[in-house]
């Protein structure tokens, strides 16, 4: 839940979650729209998915145990090299680092070298014996992260508070490196169409070519090639949705119709039991002014 996603956001969801799957096999049992639907608001729901496919997985194949070795953990669905080593410091108290952009950070500022300069693993490796002290190596592992997240942060290091200030190059030197990337926000032009109808619903399918909402739920949805006014449909409003590094500017359309495409289906506007997506909401929440 924590990947691409900020600790006071994750809370009530991880609460929510934990109570209802307290075991791997509980979890295991579940179908991927219960999951999804204890996700929705969180995005990324690869993540549930992977989650779910890997709980299933480790309870047939691994007897419910947690792998050891790194190259095992790796055969979990959406694990890579970061959430294997991070899990295999957290579970198996493994001694090593999960390297995150945090980490990164904090050892390119150390060096005072850019961080595509850097070999991260040769540069663990050669320094194992002087990383890797202490016996409560899944601690390390948290408290880098933390370390690069709190203290060498981003923007505006707390060098004065920092332990590392009395030999961090970066510091000290005239010619600081560049950390604080920016984002590449890319605008992307959409037109949605919607088909309404009298009792407050909307119809949705999950046939859209659009990459990114691939196995949603979504009424129509065209990439918008100019910014004229479709005639066909009536204008509703124009709005932003953000989703990650894309800023998407959408105009919304709809249509009060009883007939609707084969792939379609109703949905209510109001009360669903269905997984909703954030942006699939925001239309919903859109379309209601119409009532
Ligand atoms: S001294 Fe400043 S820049 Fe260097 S590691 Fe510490 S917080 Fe980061």
């Amino acid at each position: 839940m924590l990947q691409q996603t900020q600790v006071k956001t994750v809370i009530p969801y991880f609460k929510k979650f934990t109570k209802k799957y307290k075991t791997l096999e509980s979890l295991s049992k579940a179908n991927e729209t219960q999951i999804l639907k204890m996700w929705e608001g969180l995005g990324y729901y690869r993540r549930a998915r992977n989650l779910l496919a890997s709980a299933k997985l480790l309870v047939k194949e691994y007897n419910s145990k947690f792998p050891n070795t790194l190259k095992e953990i790796k055969k979990l669905p959406g694990v890579g090299d970061y959430t294997a080593n991070a899990l295999m410091g957290f579970i198996h108290n493994y001694p090593t680092i999960a390297i995150d952009g945090n980490v990164k950070r904090v050892f390119a500022r150390y060096l005072n070298k850019k961080e595509s300069k850097i070999n991260y693993e040769k540069l663990i490796d050669i320094n194992k014996k002087n990383l890797f002290i202490t016996e409560r190596n899944s601690d390390f592992v948290e408290a880098l992260m933390e370390f690069g997240a709190l203290i060498c942060k981003p923007k505006d290091p707390k060098c004065s508070q920092c332990c590392l200030n009395k030999s961090c190059r970066y510091l000290k030197s005239s010619n600081k490196i560049e950390t604080n990337k920016r984002k590449k926000i890319k605008v992307m032009n959409y037109n949605i169409f919607c088909y309404v109808s009298k009792k407050k619903q909307i119809a949705l399918t999950k046939e859209n070519e659009i990459k990114f909402l691939k196995n949603f739920n979504l009424p129509l949805i065209k990439e918008m090639k100019n910014n004229s006014i479709n005639k066909d449909w009536k204008f509703l409003k124009n709005y932003k949705n953000s989703i990650s590094n894309l800023n998407l500017n959408i105009n919304l359309y709809y249509k009060f119709s009883n007939k609707i495409p084969k792939s379609y289906n109703w949905y209510s506007l109001n009360n669903n039991k269905e997984f909703i997506p954030s942006f699939t909401k925001r239309i919903f929440n859109q379309v209601s002014t119409l009532f």
